[in-house]
């Protein structure tokens, strides 16, 4: 395990022991002591010489340090646990200009407001709020040029997963509607300290220029709950929450109505999304 970073700094688990950073859970806190690895992640989106960069949770500063060394220009950070500060103005002193540290709930935070222009993202998430954070980023998706995100590996399946898998589902469509989703690789829990449960998976999301398939967002995220909602009963079934008779509708996209949301594409989705507005009169969209 590569512990020292070339980068002048103290090796992690010292940095760790001089400012008392005992993980706590309620705060997601499981970290990566192995620059070889934080490096690998730095290294996913490609380049980032030049780039502006923002991460999540960078407690005592691992992939922070790979980030830098990448030589991104600009990397700002969003730390909720203030006993990471010490650490974090340790990096950016070895890093002048470069680094910008927040104190701060990502929950809360509009991270477009902080830059001008595109950023990427890179984050080893805290998998409590993981899901909610990419959802907020998915609908600022055109000011990010890629997302480079750790998951608990159950969530990268779903974010990656294929029609007729028992992972596909609403988060997969959503995402693979708005992104290119790919799974890098996996890291076990021994590579963490303390070590996770579970296997956690690195997933490279690039945000597409147009959605996928033309579908306004609200009706699309509103047919695929109905669908999902009742994910082993057929469409004919499971539709009938919308209001507009499903034979109707899945005759109309040329769809079997005999057939379960599981096995439909984000390209059928997208079909009924689009049938689905055009018969209008939906008032509540929510
Ligand atoms: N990046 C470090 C690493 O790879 O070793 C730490 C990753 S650890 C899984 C998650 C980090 O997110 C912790 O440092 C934790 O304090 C921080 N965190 C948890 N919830 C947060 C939130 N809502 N906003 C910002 N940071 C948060």
């Amino acid at each position: 395990m590569a512990e020292q970073g070339g980068d002048g700094l103290p090796p992690l688990r010292e940095v760790i022991g001089k400012y008392g950073l005992r993980a706590e859970k309620s705060l997601g806190q499981n970290f990566l002591l192995d620059l070889n690895l934080t490096g690998r992640i730095a290294r996913c989106s490609g380049s980032l010489v030049g780039e502006t960069v923002i991460e999540i949770g960078p407690g005592p500063g691992g992939l922070t340090r790979a980030i830098l060394q990448q030589g991104a220009a600009r990397l700002i950070v969003l730390e909720k646990d203030r006993r990471c500060l010490p650490a974090l103005a340790d990096i950016a002193a070895a890093y002048p200009g470069r680094l910008e540290v927040l104190n701060a709930d990502a929950l809360e935070v509009d991270e477009t407001a902080l830059f001008e222009g595109q950023a990427k993202i890179i984050a080893n998430l805290p998998y409590n709020v993981a899901t909610p954070l990419l959802i907020k980023w998915l609908g600022q998706r055109t000011r990010f040029s890629s997302l480079t995100l750790m998951f608990q590996k159950e969530v990268a399946d779903r974010l990656t997963a294929v029609p007729g898998t028992k992972a596909y589902g609403r988060l997969s469509i959503l995402c693979q509607w708005l992104c290119t989703t790919h799974k890098e690789f996996d890291i076990s829990p021994r590579a963490f300290t303390p070590p996770p449960k579970v296997t956690s998976t690195v997933v490279l999301l690039t945000p597409r220029e147009a959605p996928a398939f033309p579908a306004s967002q609200p009706i699309l995220e509103k047919v695929v709950a109905a669908a999902f909602g009742q994910r082993r009963k057929m469409l004919r079934a499971s539709l009938k929450p919308l209001g507009y008779p499903p034979e109707d509708m899945l005759a109309r996209a040329g769809i079997a109505p005999t057939r379960r949301a599981e096995e439909l594409t984000v390209e059928d989705f997208c079909t009924l999304a689009r049938i689905y507005e055009a018969e209008g009169g939906f008032p509540s969209l929510s």
